[in-house]
């Protein structure tokens, strides 16, 4: 028999030349360096961005010594002894915002509400509820302890104090806490640009007339969607077809506009897969069979400065990958100093999946809350990597790690739930 030689695929069960989704993942992490400059924003438009300076407490937080409770303000000296009543003569109110200006005097009492100043030589304040009040006299008791239900000065932050580190995403909370400060502007990473585009002669521009033999193109809006939630600025390159000329084109353009560029389709062993030899000649782009299914070819390099990702082009390939490996890159290039919690944790599968050793498996899976409180998750049915619909009627990715085999009904599989808190 004359000799026979094939190439290695995704249908072989020992996948030849195959990176583990692990080690392509180290490898691309291993080659970006944080590529974001900075700018001034103000507070306001500020959530969800990454903060580019550490913010440094410019005051005591709480300002000053204040109420902790609606109460009478006294000396400790005015404590009641044991067993016995104490009696203050109430001289006035202080209410948050109002402070009172002249000292407390032995014997006294202020009545005093929540957050208001403390008045000076006052230490302790009891709680309205504990005493009996006659007119302008209150009683109370010996049930009561020195300093109790006032906060100091400087309690939650001291002055120059660093509260937030650079490299952190914007929550929420943390863009309550620099308000807390009076400060209305604050330095955050600038956005990526990002370059992107399809490729492919049978792809549609949405809004175009069908044409036979040709499909629209959906990873330029799921890709530009995710890009622009990450707070990236996408730069819209259209659709490039198989035409070696205008890849060439294409590829320099993107370069010399964006810090990065994302190109779907075109990275396989297809006829029509110029991509390949037109980055091979434009710049250093690797071409990785990455042991993972959906998305086992993926392109990534550099076109001169710009940092590539060439995803495959079936539409739930692009996300998956996207996810997996992307999106842990845009975290590095973005200038985040942790990777965001993409919290992943076990649950109980309610239904046997096939699974082959020797690849990572990412299925899309609904998890769902069962009546006892315990999470379980299932597949979304087909799993095609073409099958778009597995992907938006997920929730969740199920991961099945490279070495597993076939998942029995309710065992456990890891799964990566698509939503967080904040
Ligand atoms: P390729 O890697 O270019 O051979 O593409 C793999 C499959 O994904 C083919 O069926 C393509 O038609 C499809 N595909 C490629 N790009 C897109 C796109 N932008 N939108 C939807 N499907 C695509
Ligand atoms: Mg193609």
């Amino acid at each position: 028999m004359n000799s026979f030689s094939t190439q290695s695929s995704c249908a072989d069960t020992n996948e030849l030349g195959s990176l583990s989704a692990q080690q392509a993942l180290n490898n691309m992490l291993q080659a970006i360096n944080e590529k974001a400059g900075d700018e001034l924003v103000p507070l306001t438009e500020a959530v969800d961005r990454i903060l580019a300076e550490p913010i440094r407490s410019t005051i005591d937080v709480p300002a000053h010594r204040n109420s902790a409770v609606d109460g009478y303000a006294i000396m400790q000296g005015d404590l009641a002894k044991a067993d016995q009543l104490s009696s203050l003569l109430v001289t006035g109110q202080v209410v948050a915002g109002h402070p009172e200006h002249s000292p407390l005097q032995p014997g006294q009492a202020i009545q005093i509400m929540t957050g208001a100043k403390m008045p000076d030589n006052a230490d302790t304040v009891i709680m309205q509820e504990h005493v009996e009040r006659d007119g302008q006299t209150i009683r109370f008791d010996a049930r009561h302890r020195a300093g109790q239900n006032v906060r100091q000065a400087g309690e939650d932050i001291q002055r120059g104090e660093i509260i937030l580190a650079a490299g952190i995403k914007l929550s929420p909370a943390q863009i309550g806490l620099i308000a807390s400060l009076g400060q209305a502007e604050i330095r955050v990473k600038a956005a990526l640009s990002v370059a992107l585009f399809s490729t492919g002669d049978e792809i549609l521009n949405i809004g175009e007339a069908p044409r036979e033999a040709c499909i629209y193109d959906s990873n330029r809006y799921s890709l530009g969607a995710a890009l622009s939630k990450l707070g990236c600025k996408v730069l819209d390159m259209g659709i490039i077809p198989d035409h070696p000329e205008q890849l060439r084109e294409a590829f320099q353009l993107a370069a010399a506009n964006a810090d990065i560029i994302f190109t779907s389709g075109g990275v396989s062993v297809g006829e029509a897969d110029y991509t390949k030899q037109i980055l091979a000649e434009t710049g250093q782009v690797d071409f990785w069979k990455v042991a993972i299914k959906p998305g086992r070819p993926i392109a990534f390099g550099h076109i001169d400065e710009a940092v590539f990702f060439g995803l495959p082009g079936n539409p739930v390939a692009v996300m998956v990958t996207f996810y997996q490996f992307a999106l842990p890159c845009l975290e590095k290039l973005m200038g985040l100093s942790q990777p965001l919690l993409h919290p992943n944790m076990e649950v109980k599968c309610s239904q046997p999946i096939a699974k082959r050793v020797g690849r990572t498996e990412i299925q899309r899976g609904i998890l769902s809350q069962q009546l006892d409180g315990s999470w379980q998750v299932k597949t979304t049915g087909k799993q095609g990597s073409g099958i778009l619909r597995s992907m938006s009627q997920a929730n969740a990715f199920i991961i099945l790690q490279h070495e597993r085999g076939p998942v029995k009904a309710g065992e456990y599989v890891t799964v990566q739930a698509f939503s967080g808190l904040f």
